[in-house]
């Protein structure tokens, strides 16, 4: 058994805004099953706290760099006994918004003070300086938020190993010098091997430099952020992390309980693979919150995504209008929320084609498992995706996925060519260009396997068997740990 600190600044059903707080939750849980003492770290937003009961003050903390002591707030993570610590700091953390922006979208402007000292929190903690008798084997970081921990523990000794963990490169923490020397930092951290990125300081490069072990969220996105495509100017730095074997990439597993087609409470229908033909009524019910004709006929496309220029929301946009213009059966059901323009863009298409594309911008938990469950393919042509859940949630409910061959995609969804499909491993469609024409003609391959059932059908088995647990990836990780422990 090993003792594993995870930090995170967000953790479902807490906070979320991606992934992160997906894995975040998910992983220790995973973990604490497989015997291990893993406890979380996450900052006491004001939104956690209204989900939280029986929150005892565990500690009291003084960390550098700051005025005030902080509390310490324990309680389980909801539904398990995953022992929770909430960084209680009123002036941080209690305010109305995101855990990075106000409720206009603007970054917090203390964003550096209130991720430094999460970060200082768990480099405190991870000393068994906190008053709390307990000190990790393992502090598992994870994003730029938590970056600074893996620099600060360094140095010191007795400390426990540091696992980095990169959920999206393309979010660095990128702050001015000023800001660096507000933080109270060693001066020894202002250097090129240090926090310095081109004259600013960069909470992720902390994590890249001087953390034990790095990780990432796919294989192919580990070998990806090597490269310049991907890399954000730190390639360099990435490739010799890979060289001195020190970076790798382990695919995230979902929650096979949350997104399980066979016991989703938030579905009109339940069914598995053996009872696949009733997929059919949740199709009707989805066409018919979207108000669009409950045509069985019409090649249903289901999109749920932060509408990012990640995501390819524009690529999306664009194929599309090619395919309806033309006069393809298809119908087009989105949610999500984000930029502007491209919220725009999709209520442009909806006003252009009223009665085969439906919106719903915000988010909208019950109404992502209705898509899974409803839609006939999934749509996700990011342009980088480190792992992404949502393709495997839909694998899961027999929704074939539509991706790009990149990251946590190429990892998991088989491109339906002749080979794959005879070979019985085809579960999706995916395209190598991040351009419209290419998933233009990808779309087109779908429409045309569409038309056969009988095919779509076993494609639709071969994605459902496919086991994404959690199991896999936590034994990869207890490996990964018992590894850097012993080296
Ligand atoms: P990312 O972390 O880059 O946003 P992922 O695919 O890894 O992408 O995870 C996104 C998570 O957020 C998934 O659980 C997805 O279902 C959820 N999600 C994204 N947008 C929405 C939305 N508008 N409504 C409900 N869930 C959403």
């Amino acid at each position: 058994m090993r003792k594993i600190l995870f930090a995170s600044s967000e953790v479902h059903p807490l906070m979320k805004t991606g992934g992160l707080a997906d894995v975040s939750a998910s992983l220790p849980i995973a973990l604490r099953e497989h015997g291990q003492d893993v406890r979380i770290i996450m900052p006491a937003y004001r939104q956690s706290l209204q989900h939280l009961e029986q929150l005892e003050t565990v500690a009291t903390i003084k960390l550098d760099g700051y005025h005030s002591a902080v509390d310490i707030l324990q309680t389980t993570l909801p539904d398990s006994d995953v022992v929770l610590w909430l960084l209680d700091s009123p002036h941080h953390y209690d305010r109305d918004g995101g855990p990075y922006s106000d409720p206009t979208g603007q970054d917090w402007a203390d964003n550096a003070a209130r991720f430094a000292l999460l970060s200082r929190a768990a480099v405190k903690i991870a000393l068994n300086e906190a008053g709390l008798d307990w000190q990790p084997d393992i502090l598992h970081c994870n994003d730029w938020q938590t970056g600074l921990a893996p620099a600060l523990l360094a140095t010191r000794k007795q400390r426990p190993q540091t696992v980095f963990t990169i959920h999206n490169l393309a979010y660095q923490g990128l702050f001015s010098e000023d800001v660096f020397q507000a933080l109270d930092l060693p001066d020894s951290l202002w250097q090129m091997e240090g926090l310095e990125f081109y004259g600013m300081m960069s909470f992720m490069k902390g994590g890249l430099i001087f953390a034990d072990q790095i990780t990432t969220v796919s294989p192919t996105y580990a070998r990806e952020i090597c490269t310049h495509e991907f890399g954000y100017g730190l390639e360099g730095l990435l490739s010799y992390r890979l060289q001195q074997g020190r970076l790798s990439g382990i695919l995230n597993g979902i929650d096979s309980h949350i997104w399980d087609p066979q016991q989703d409470a938030f579905i009109t229908k339940k069914y598995s693979s053996k009872t696949v033909r009733n997929k059919a009524l949740n199709k009707t019910a989805l066409q018919q919150h979207f108000l669009l004709p409950e045509n069985k006929d019409s090649l249903l496309i289901g999109l749920i995504s932060r509408l990012v220029s990640q995501k390819g929301i524009d690529l999306a946009v664009e194929a599309m209008e090619r395919v309806l213009k033309v006069g393809h059966d298809v119908q087009l059901v989105c949610l999500g929320s984000g930029e502007a323009e491209l919220e725009q863009a999709l209520r442009v298409l909806r006003a252009r084609y009223p009665d085969r594309v439906g919106i719903t911008i915000g988010y909208d938990e019950a109404l992502s498992h209705q898509i899974e469950a409803g839609a006939d393919v999934f749509l996700m042509p990011s342009r980088f995706e480190p792992c992404g859940l949502n393709q495997m949630y839909s694998l899961r409910y027999g929704t074939l996925p539509i991706v790009r061959n990149t990251g946590g995609l190429a990892d998991t969804v088989v491109d339906a060519s002749d080979e794959n499909r005879k070979a019985g491993i085809a579960n999706g469609f995916s395209f190598d260009e991040p351009a419209t024409a290419a998933l233009e003609q990808t779309l087109l391959r779908a429409v045309a396997l569409f038309a056969r059932p009988r095919i779509w059908r076993s494609m639709m088995l071969v994605a459902m068997q496919h086991d994404f647990s959690w199991e896999n990836s936590a034994i990869a990780y207890i490996e990964l740990y018992h590894h850097i422990v012993n080296r």
